[in-house]
């Protein structure tokens, strides 16, 4: 179970406090029920086809478009999670 914030938590989109009533979950967070849109697009989404990425949230079509149906560490700061082929033959060479 992840951790509990405070009792109403704030919507990443707008700032405001979520209450029951209007919540969205994604990722973790809470949104509201109008807030919980695509950031590319401003599709309205449900939870089925919703995608959450770094406090965002994106419809999976353009999450796929902007972040790459195969890439992490294509234009999102992560690269960390990449199996990058190339690094450990470097790593070889200069040792
Ligand atoms: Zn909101
Ligand atoms: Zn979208």
């Amino acid at each position: 179970m992840p951790f509990k914030p405070a009792d109403n938590p704030k919507c990443p989109k707008c700032g405001k406090s979520v209450y029951a009533a209007e919540e969205r979950v994604a990722g973790g967070l809470k949104w509201h029920k109008m807030c919980f849109k695509c950031g590319l697009c401003q599709k309205l989404l449900d939870s089925t086809n919703c995608t959450e990425h770094e406090g965002e949230l994106f419809c999976k079509m353009c999450h796929a478009r902007k972040f790459g149906p195969k890439g992490y560490g294509f234009g999102g700061g992560a690269g960390c999670l990449s199996m990058d082929a190339g690094e450990h033959l470097k790593a070889d060479g200069q040792n």
